[in-house]
């Protein structure tokens, strides 16, 4: 599965939820995803790439997170947030 995530984001930037449907995994394993991602950040700096993430953005006020996750805007209390995307560099 770990390759398959990582042939998937070669193509294009995905988000969490777009990876699961590629996938056809449930949507509630978005955290698995994530863990995922995480583990193959690693693998991937052994073949000298990067996985890089552009973070989530709350589609109200802008506001950037720091984390992968996030469902709602410190700043605005929104929960309408834009999901982080991930792709390789
Ligand atoms: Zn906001």
């Amino acid at each position: 599965m770990l390759s398959q995530i990582i042939s998937l984001l070669e193509k294009r930037p995905m988000n969490a939820r777009e990876i699961c449907d590629a996938l056809g995994i449930e949507g509630d394993k978005e955290r698995e995803i994530y863990e995922m991602l995480k583990k193959a950040a690693k693998v991937l700096k052994h073949k000298g790439k990067t996985l890089m993430m552009q973070p989530p953005r709350c589609k109200k006020c802008g506001f950037e997170f720091e984390n992968m996750k996030a469902s709602k805007c410190p700043e605005c209390r929104s929960e309408w947030i834009e999901p982080a995307r991930f792709f390789i560099k």
